[in-house]
């Protein structure tokens, strides 16, 4: 029959947690069933753990790890709606962008193409190229204006 306790456990644990042993802790070990058992069961949780260290860590560390762990991940869940909803916002808002732009160039086309007679004195590919650089400098400052809206950190 096994023994229910053992007046050296306390010194057995320690040991087995610190893997600091003397000779007659060693020989206690060999001879009794119960202290063989929390050694065991402690380098058991050592390998459970996945703690190289000579040290198991605090429960108490262990056990604020995992409640925060918990909250990130309940954190998470909250947020992926949100997140979710930020990324439609942000595609609407490039499709828009992209509207825009192509709107700004249609229209400058056709003011152009109404306002400037044929015997302009600059030539057709002269107003073309800045019809273009005027259509780039707006779509440049679209981007500017919708960057830190778009692109986080
Ligand atoms: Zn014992």
């Amino acid at each position: 029959m096994k023994a229910l306790s053992c007046p050296q456990e306390a010194v057995v644990t320690n040991s087995a947690r610190t893997g600091c042993w003397d000779n007659s802790m060693k020989e206690h070990v060999k001879g009794c069933p119960y202290c063989r058992e929390i050694v065991q069961a402690v380098e058991w949780m050592k390998r459970v753990s996945g703690v190289e260290e000579k040290y198991l860590p605090d429960a108490e560390q262990v056990w604020l790890n995992a409640r925060m762990l918990a909250m990130q991940e309940a954190q998470e869940r909250v947020v992926r709606p949100l997140a979710i909803a930020l990324f439609a916002v942000k595609a609407t808002l490039m499709l828009a962008l992209l509207a825009g732009i192509i709107w700004i160039w249609f229209g400058f086309q056709s003011l152009a193409a109404h306002s400037i007679p044929n015997s302009s004195p600059v030539p057709q590919s002269v107003i073309a190229a800045g019809i273009a650089l005027a259509t780039s400098a707006a779509a440049f400052l679209f981007i500017k204006l919708f960057q830190p809206i778009l692109i986080e950190e």
